[in-house]
C-alpha cells in the first residue's frame, strides 16, 4: 500500500476493537519460573495467593496455557470511553530527523491517569467488585498507577487505599489531589499505619520512601482488613495480560494498512507496557510466523535488564510478597537521588525476564539528560509533552531512526508512548535549567545489592 494512504492517526472502529487479551505465556516453550512462597521457597499455591490477590486475578496469574482470555463486557464498555488509543505516524518527527525510517507511536496518555495504567486498573477493580470485596490497597510511585486505580475504583464504587512513596507525595501534591478527587485515601509511605512502615521509620527516620517499601505497607494493609485485597500496577503476569490490549490494537491497526514493524520499542519499569505492546507480535515470533526486533529501554541509573542478575528475588522491601525469578538489581537497590525519570523498580516482569534471557528481546539503557533531550525534541514537533518514562522509548526510537539515516534503510519503527508528563515539571525544569545530571551506579554498588539476594536452591 502506498505511504500516502496512511493517515496521521489510525483509529479502530468500535467493532474492530479487541474482545480478548492475549496471554503470551501460552506460546512460550520455556515458561517463566513460578512464584515462590518467601517462607518455604515452594511454588505459591492459588490458596496462598488468594489471601493477597483477588481470586480471578490469581487464576490469570497462574494461567500459562490459555492463549486468549475474554475481556469481560463491562471492561470492554469502560475501554470504549478512552480507547482505542491512537496509533500515530510521526511524520513531523521523521521530517525533522530527515530519516527514511517510518516511525509510529501508540499513544496511551489520553486519559486522566496520563498513562497506560488504566488498562489494568479497570480490570483489577472489576474482578475485585465481582468478588464482593469492599476495597483494594496499592502503592504508587510517580502517581500514575494510584490515579488510574482511583479512577477505576470510583467507577465500581470500591474503597481505594493508596500508599504513595513519600518523596512523590511531597513533590507531586496535584497527583495526590487528583486521586482524592476520585475518592481515594492517600497515605505517604513509609507511614505509621502499618507495622512494616513503623519498623522502617524507626530504622530510617529520614527516608524518602521507596516503591518496595510502599508495596509492603499496602500488602500488610490488605491482609489485615476484612474484604480487602492488594493490587499491583506492573510486574505481574496478569498486568501484562491486561496491557496486551495495547499490542492487540496496534496490530489490528497496522494489519489494516498492511504495515509490518521491523523494530518495536518500549520503556521498561516493571515491564507492563512493553510486555503488553509486544505480546501479540512476540507471539508470532514464538510461533515462527514472523520476526521482529524488540527493544526494552531502561534508565542507566536503574538498569535491571542490562546490568542485573537473573535470579529469585523479593518483590518488596518488607519481604512479604512472593519471590519472583526476574532480572533484578536486588530488592534493597535505590536509584540515586538525582534520578528523575520514573522506571525505578529494582526488578522486571518474569515474562519479559524469561524472553530476554532466551535472547528473544534486546535491552538498552539510556542516561536521563539524553532522555529529556529526546523528550524536548519530540514535544516540539509532535505536539505532545511526553512522560519522562515514555521518553526513554522516544530516545531509542530516535537513535534507531538515525541509524536508518546512515544506512539509508527504510525500517518501520513502532514505539510505545505510554503517557504525558504534566506532573513532571520539576524534572523538566531541572533539564531546562541545565541542572540535570546523570548517575550510573558502579559495579561495586550493584554487587552490594546483589549480595542481599535470597539464596534459593
Ligand atoms: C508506570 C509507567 C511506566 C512504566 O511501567 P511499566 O510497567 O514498565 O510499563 C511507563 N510510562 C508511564 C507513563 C507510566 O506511568
Amino acid at each position: 500500500m502506498s505511504d500516502k494512504k496512511i493517515p496521521y492517526k489510525i483509529y479502530l472502529e468500535e467493532n474492530e476493537m479487541p474482545t480478548q487479551w492475549y496471554n503470551v505465556r501460552a506460546d512460550m516453550q520455556k515458561k517463566p519460573a513460578p512464584l515462590l512462597n518467601p517462607a518455604t521457597h515452594q511454588p505459591c499455591t492459588a490458596e496462598e495467593l488468594e489471601n493477597v490477590f483477588c481470586d480471578e486475578l490469581v487464576k490469570q496469574e497462574l494461567n500459562e496455557t490459555d492463549r486468549y482470555i475474554d475481556i469481560p463486557e463491562e471492561i470492554q464498555e469502560f475501554y470504549k470511553m478512552y480507547r482505542p488509543s491512537p496509533l500515530v505516524r510521526a511524520y513531523c518527527l521523521e521530517k525533522k530527523l530527515d530519516t527514511p525510517a517510518k516511525i509510529y507511536y501508540k499513544f496511551e496518555g489520553n486519559n486522566t491517569s496520563g498513562s497506560h495504567k488504566l488498562n489494568s486498573a479497570i480490570a483489577q477493580a472489576y474482578y475485585a467488585k465481582k468478588q464482593g470485596l469492599k476495597g483494594v490497597t496499592t502503592e504508587t510511585g510517580a502517581g500514575q498507577w494510584g490515579t488510574a486505580l482511583s479512577m477505576a475504583c470510583s467507577y465500581f464504587d470500591l474503597d481505594c487505599q493508596v500508599y504513595m512513596v513519600k518523596c512523590s507525595y511531597e513533590q507531586k501534591p496535584f497527583r495526590r489531589e487528583v486521586m482524592r478527587t476520585y475518592g481515594a485515601n492517600v497515605t505517604p509511605s513509609p507511614s505509621d499505619t502499618t507495622e512494616v512502615g513503623r519498623k522502617i521509620l524507626a530504622e530510617f527516620p529520614d527516608t524518602n520512601g521507596s516503591l518496595g517499601c510502599a508495596i509492603s505497607e499496602a500488602v500488610e494493609k490488605a491482609t489485615s482488613q476484612d474484604g480487602y485485597r492488594y493490587v499491583l500496577g506492573s510486574v505481574l503476569s496478569q498486568v501484562l495480560l491486561h496491557q496486551s490490549v495495547i499490542g492487540m490494537e496496534s496490530k489490528i491497526a497496522m494489519d489494516k494498512y498492511g504495515i509490518k514493524p521491523d523494530i518495536i520499542i518500549g520503556c521498561a519499569g516493571g515491564g507492563s507496557n512493553l510486555g503488553g505492546l509486544i505480546s501479540p507480535f512476540m507471539g508470532e515470533k514464538l510461533r515462527g510466523e514472523k520476526d521482529y526486533k524488540f527493544i526494552a529501554v531502561e534508565p542507566a541509573s536503574c538498569p535491571s535488564l542490562t546490568r542485573g542478575v537473573y535470579a529469585y528475588d523479593f518483590c518488596d522491601t518488607g519481604k512479604v510478597c512472593p519471590l519472583q525469578k526476574m532480572y533484578t538489581l536486588g530488592s534493597g537497590f535505590m536509584p540515586s537521588a538525582n534520578h528523575a525519570g520514573g522506571l525505578r523498580y529494582h526488578g522486571m516482569s518474569a515474562v519479559l525476564s524469561e524472553l530476554y534471557d532466551q535472547g528473544l528481546m534486546e535491552a538498552v539503557s539510556v542516561e536521563q539528560t539524553a532522555v529529556f533531550e529526546a523528550a524536548q525534541q519530540f514535544a516540539r514537533v509532535e505536539g505532545i509533552l511526553p512522560a519522562p518514562e515514555s521518553s526513554h522509548a522516544i530516545k531509542t526510537a530516535i537513535d534507531e531512526a538515525m541509524k536508518c539515516k546512515e544506512t539509508g534503510e527504510e525500517k518501520t519503527i513502532l514505539f510505545g508512548l505510554t503517557g504525558t508528563g504534566y506532573f513532571d515539571m520539576y524534572a523538566y525544569g531541572a533539564y531546562n535549567d541545565g541542572r540535570m545530571s546523570d548517575y550510573i551506579p558502579t559495579d561495586e554498588e550493584l554487587q552490594k545489592s546483589f549480595d542481599t539476594l535470597p539464596k534459593i536452591d
